[in-house]
């Protein structure tokens, strides 16, 4: 039997699920196709970053999350000892979330389907091939039969295996894992004193993390055992053993309910789109999961590419619109690469690879160098290319935090809640906008800033894409400011044929 849709997504983790949601908000007619019956019951990731939890805040779905979760003001790089301070960075999002995945996971699913996305689970992707009209996968559901979809997209969320990326022939360069650390979930009869713990001494290193009243992650990083293979099993007494060597006790640890081993394999995909296909998340980019990033960067990637699909679902979607996914996510993957990387060489439990960590350990305690990196593992430092067909300005391609903005009647709207349905909005600053109800998937919002701002002075109009980036602005002494007005928004909203 066939079916019909727009877009298919291979993999409902959360990358899959995040992507759903946006494109079935969008109208796309969209289905998830997941080879798990149910979701898996523990979770990898446990933090979403200020980044994250903006895009979150910018659907309407922050506080659902903040409500399951517990809020810590700062992140770790290769957890030393001076902390990433968060709380002073730009955003109305400050902090960490401590979330596990599994709960994002369920949110995340709830709302893909609550906005009409069909989620297939027990079903595996087999096969996907494409051409000028449209791409086909062929899939096996949860009876065992062999079934197609055809579409005009298809999306490899399907994780680090990728089916989806193997079979459109993408190439994923990289290293293989040279280091290994073990985790467990388990209880903890003699917790630290604050709950969490992260140490690092010439025997290992351990970070602990509350996950429930009773319940901590123990991660460990024994210098003894970075070489046992990925697929070892880690065991109670490992981790007993390994505690009471690097912190002289075992907090009583009991009760595993999950342990497992991870690696250092840094792989990016060579390009994230072919054609009709393109890639999301841990089948764009893997690395050792340092700091707490791939998740992020994941939904990070969702959000960049599910109001590109839809416009060009739509017709919507200039010529150059769907190649800019590979051309803005891929440098932000590569970032993420470097820096999980620069933190898998400092965990050194050498005599000089401890120098190494206290001396670096010393400069993050200056506030500038802090700030420079809690940017980079917030992912607030985020900023893509300008567009090189509109005139330069200060703010393009810039990430918004969300501002308080008074609107003429007198009242005051944020500027966030105007992106909730996932349309594009064009501020204008200084006068009334012109008229431009005729541009579907545009709403104009006349406004001033509710807080002065150096960077937005003299600033006209500005153009805020879906994902909250500037795709761009103009000030009003700029030479014609009504004419790139005009420009850009016949750059941005060309009408093309549906694909
Ligand atoms: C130990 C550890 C700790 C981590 N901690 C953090 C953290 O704190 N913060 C953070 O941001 N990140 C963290 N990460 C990384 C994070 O877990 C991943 O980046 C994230 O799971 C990626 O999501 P995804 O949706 O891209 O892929 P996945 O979560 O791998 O989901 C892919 C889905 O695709 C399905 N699938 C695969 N193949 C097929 C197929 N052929 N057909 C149908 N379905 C298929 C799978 O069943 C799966 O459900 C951690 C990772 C590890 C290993």
């Amino acid at each position: 039997m066939k079916m019909n849709v727009e877009a298919v997504i291979i993999g409902g983790g959360p990358v899959g699920l995040m992507l759903a949601s946006e494109l079935a908000m969008a109208g796309v007619k969209t289905c998830v196709v997941e080879r798990l019956e149910k979701p898996v019951p523990y979770s990898k990731a446990l933090t979403l970053h200020p980044r994250t939890l903006e895009l979150l805040e910018m659907r309407g779905l922050l506080e659902r999350f903040v409500s399951k979760g517990s809020k810590i003001p700062s992140g770790h790089f290769s957890m030393l000892d001076t902390r990433l301070d968060f709380s002073g960075l730009d955003t109305s999002c400050p902090y960490t979330l401590l979330l596990p995945q599994v709960k994002t996971e369920q949110l995340l699913e709830e709302h893909a389907r609550s906005l009409g996305a069909e989620v297939f689970r027990g079903a595996e992707a087999l096969a996907v091939t494409q051409n000028r009209e449209g791409a086909q996968t062929i899939f096996k559901d949860r009876e065992g039969s062999v079934r197609t979809i055809i579409s005009k997209f298809v999306i490899g969320a399907d994780g680090a295996g990728s089916t989806v990326r193997k079979q459109a022939g993408i190439e994923f360069s990289g290293t293989d894992s040279t280091v290994t650390a073990a985790l467990g979930d388990v209880a903890l009869l003699s917790p630290p004193p604050s709950g969490v713990l992260s140490l690092c001494t010439k025997e290992g290193g351990v970070m602990i993390v509350p996950l429930s009243p009773r319940r901590y992650r123990v991660v460990v990083i024994s210098p003894y055992r970075t070489q046992t293979p990925k697929d070892v099993p880690v065991t109670e007494e490992e981790l007993k053993t390994d505690l009471i060597r690097i912190c002289g006790t075992d907090f009583g640890l009991s009760e595993p309910s999950w342990m497992s081993r991870f690696g250092n394999a840094a792989r990016q995909a060579k390009r994230y789109r072919d054609g009709r296909i393109f890639l999301a998340g841990d089948a764009a980019h893997i690395h050792f999961p340092a700091g707490g990033q791939g998740l992020n960067v994941g939904l990070q990637d969702a959000m960049n590419l599910g109001w590109k699909l839809a416009a060009a679902v739509k017709g919507a979607a200039p010529s150059w619109l769907l190649d800019s996914y590979h051309r803005e996510r891929h440098p932000s993957a590569e970032g993420l690469l470097r820096n999980t990387e620069a933190q898998t060489k400092l965990i050194d439990f050498t005599q000089a690879g401890l120098h190494l960590r206290s001396m670096i350990s010393e400069l993050l305690a200056f506030p500038e160098v802090n700030r420079y990196v809690a940017g980079q593992i917030s992912a607030l430092d985020v900023r893509y290319e300008a567009d090189p067909d509109m005139p330069p300005h200060r703010l393009n391609g810039l990430r918004l935090p969300d501002m308080k903005l008074n609107v003429p009647d007198g009242s005051s709207e944020r500027l966030y809640s105007c992106l909730q349905n996932g349309t594009f909005v064009l501020l204008s600053l200084l006068q009334e906008a012109d008229d431009h109800s005729r541009v579907k998937g545009l709403r104009t919002v006349n406004a001033s800033l509710a807080e002065p701002n150096e960077k937005w002075q003299d600033v006209h109009t500005v153009l805020i894409r879906p994902d909250g980036h500037v795709a761009w602005a103009v000030d009003a002494s700029a030479p014609d400011c009504t004419g790139v007005i005009q420009t850009g928004i016949s750059r941005w909203f060309s009408v093309t044929s549906p694909v």
